[in-house]
């Protein structure tokens, strides 16, 4: 990458309202059958032009195929059965019903290679494709299979890994796993958490990394960001562990978090996704707010290292809140480059 700050989002952007009814998770889709797959194509072209025209550098399909972040990957394994649902406690936060593990879990065949693929055509920039993480997966199922966390992680870590595999050939430049769970679940993280992440990401040559946030801006997340106190140190718990790994960036929550900035201290030499903008607020940053943030974890982290992103996905935003905060994000960095350039 030669552009000093090269900016991304965490993943998801708000579909339009013709695609899937907005400002909602889990949203049901509008279309159906082929219509369907041509809507989603369209999707992913708006999605990639808003953000080539808020300037951002390295692009997504801004998740415009999917329903959920980890459900829709999961719907494509053979093992789990949709039917068959239990209500379980996702992150030990807020009920949901999800799907059984029925039995061996296998992917039967490639599950986003064809839409990375059309996004490799729409586009010359860096391309980045998120995909669940191992320990997030489990926490969104109910196993009546394996009957281990660390059994059905570790099998869904080979399942990743050929996906991830396929994707690195479909020319896709970063692939992120998106690990939530890895700020809730300290001990499982250290005992065996990361070591399915690094499974997944076995022989890959593109860059990976690993997505820790505190959730998206919906009520459960921040009804639990209220008891977290006033540090929130739970980075602290994974992060000397996750220093040593071979994940090469780091994928963070940082703006309007309680996160003590000088914890970036304890990963030192990974690059860092810092996120600098908040996703559970309709605030617009101004660019001024974002460079703040950029500038503080600027301390901690080497100009070459820092990747200024999103705390999370802005699936659940308006339309045009989610382009405010591109277009932030973009001019936060072009402050900082230019500081940069400056010599300050
Ligand atoms: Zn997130």
């Amino acid at each position: 990458m030669k552009q000093l700050l090269p900016t991304s989002t965490a993943g998801s952007l708000p579909k339009p309202s013709w695609l899937a009814e907005p400002e909602k998770l889990w949203s049901p889709w509008k279309l159906q059958g082929e219509t369907l797959t041509e809507g989603k194509e369209d999707a992913l072209r708006v999605a990639l032009q808003e953000q080539q025209q808020a300037g951002i550098d390295i692009v997504s399909d801004g998740e415009q195929t999917r329903q959920h972040f980890v459900t829709t990957f999961i719907e494509h394994l053979s093992g789990v059965d949709f039917e068959n649902r239990k209500t379980v406690r996702i992150r030990d936060r807020y009920d949901a019903s999800v799907p059984t593990v029925i039995g061996p879990v296998a992917r039967q065949k490639p599950v986003f290679v064809d839409d990375a693929k059309f996004l490799r055509q729409q586009t010359d920039k860096p391309i980045k494709w998120a995909l669940p993480g191992p320990m997030t997966m489990i926490d969104t199922l109910y196993d009546d299979h394996y009957k281990s966390r660390e059994k059905l992680a570790w099998e869904f870590a080979k399942i990743l890994n050929q996906e991830a595999k396929e994707l690195e050939a479909a020319g896709v430049n970063i692939i992120q796993f998106d690990e939530p769970a890895f700020n809730v679940f300290f001990d499982e993280v250290n005992a065996w958490g990361i070591a399915c992440l690094e499974r997944a990401i076995e022989g890959l040559k593109c860059e990976t990394v690993v997505h820790i946030c505190y959730g998206y801006g919906i009520k459960a997340n921040t009804d639990w960001k209220k008891t977290l106190g006033s540090e929130w140190r739970q980075y602290e718990e994974v992060f000397p562990k996750l220093q040593q790994s071979s994940i090469d960036i780091i994928s963070l929550e940082c703006q309007n978090s309680h996160v003590p900035i000088e914890l970036l201290e304890l990963i030192r030499g990974k690059k860092v996704m810092v996120g600098a903008i908040d996703v559970a607020t309709n605030r617009i940053e101004t660019a001024e707010e974002v460079a703040d943030t950029l500038r503080k974890a600027l301390q901690f982290v080497d100009a070459d290292k820092l990747y200024p992103c999103t705390n999370c996905g802005m699936a659940p935003l308006s339309r045009k809140v989610a382009r405010g905060k591109l277009k932030a994000l973009s001019a936060g960095a072009d402050i900082i480059r230019k500081e940069l350039a400056a010599g300050k």
